[in-house]
């Protein structure tokens, strides 16, 4: 490769607020036909609001906020603020957590006071034998059929509320998603998330294949199966559950707008956030190769 052509490859590629990491960054976009897309914070905002508080029969809805909200306070994911600051704005003042754990890709745990409290996926309320009730269990369904995400609340060994928080596709998702299908690009949504929420926000920006329910480290597996599988693997994510498979990628792109550790781990990184970049930096990849050859 002539340096100079790659030099100007990379010059053009901070105009368009594309950082690129290296030279040999750009090699690797050769034969790209796959992107496999982030949902938080990549495709949509990551910031979310709660919007629906359901409680279980003779549980106090305050109650419930009150420690939700505290142990919430402690946890930095966009859906651990929405429900603080919803919590906050509803009780007022919250009690700091006497001890707090994120469990990565389930919710988070802890003690507010004195009792033993779990918010998450369900998942991770059954790891402690609290099962939702029937009533809650449908208000968890019918707020993921309609793409939101919903999240169990429990403590002292009960499962007692249901917490809906809704995150919003970020304008420029859709466009950003037709660009890399007039690539000849075959557009991914992978989560953490629940399957019914992956597939709302999929079809509001037109993505057709979707992976859901996938743990931060099982991550990584999807990238490498898909490898094996033949496709050529562009990754796009912001959170540190994505660094791993953003390495494994054959190009990692990172939104400047995420974590140090999705940053870190990837070849490109779009300074702004804004997911229209991707296709303009595969764009100018490829054409920054032909130049080369
Ligand atoms: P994504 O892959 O979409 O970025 P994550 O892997 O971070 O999502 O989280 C997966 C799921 O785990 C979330 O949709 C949520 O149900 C649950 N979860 C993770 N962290 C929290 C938290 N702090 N509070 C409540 N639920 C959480
Ligand atoms: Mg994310």
């Amino acid at each position: 490769a002539t340096p100079t052509a790659l030099l100007v490859g990379t010059g053009r590629g901070a105009q368009l607020g594309i950082l690129i990491k290296g030279p040999e960054a750009l090699e690797s976009t050769r034969g790209i036909d796959t992107v496999v897309l982030d949902k938080t914070g990549t495709v949509t905002e990551g910031r979310m609001t709660l919007t629906a508080v359901h409680v279980a029969e003779g549980e106090s809805e305050e109650e419930v906020l009150r420690l939700a909200g505290a142990l919430e306070h402690a946890s930095e994911h966009p859906i651990a603020q929405a429900v603080a600051k919803g919590a906050a704005a509803r009780v007022g003042a919250l009690p700091a957590p006497e001890d707090f754990a994120n469990v990565e890709g389930l919710g988070v745990q802890g003690i507010v006071d004195g009792h033993a409290v779990l918010v998450g996926r369900p998942r991770l309320l059954a790891e402690w034998s609290q099962h939702l009730p029937a009533d809650l269990e449908r208000e968890l369904h019918e707020a993921q059929a309609a793409g939101r995400t919903a999240v169990a609340v429990g403590w002292d060994g009960r499962a007692r509320a249901v917490l809906v928080v809704a995150d919003v596709v970020k304008p420029t998702s859709q466009e950003a998603i037709a660009r890399l299908r007039a690539l000849g690009l075959t557009p991914v949504l992978l989560t953490g998330d629940n399957e019914a929420v992956a597939k709302a926000v999929a079809a509001e920006v037109g993505i057709d294949e979707v992976i859901a329910e996938v743990l931060p480290a099982d991550k990584v597996d999807v990238v490498k199966k898909l490898q094996s599988e033949g496709k050529v693997v562009a990754m796009v994510g912001d959170g540190v559950n994505d660094a791993a498979a953003l390495a494994q990628a054959d190009l990692g792109l990172a939104m400047g707008t995420g974590t140090d550790a999705a940053i870190e781990a990837s070849d490109l990184t779009l300074v702004r956030g804004d997911l229209r970049v991707a296709a303009d930096a595969i764009r100018l990849s490829r054409r920054t190769l032909s130049t080369i050859k």
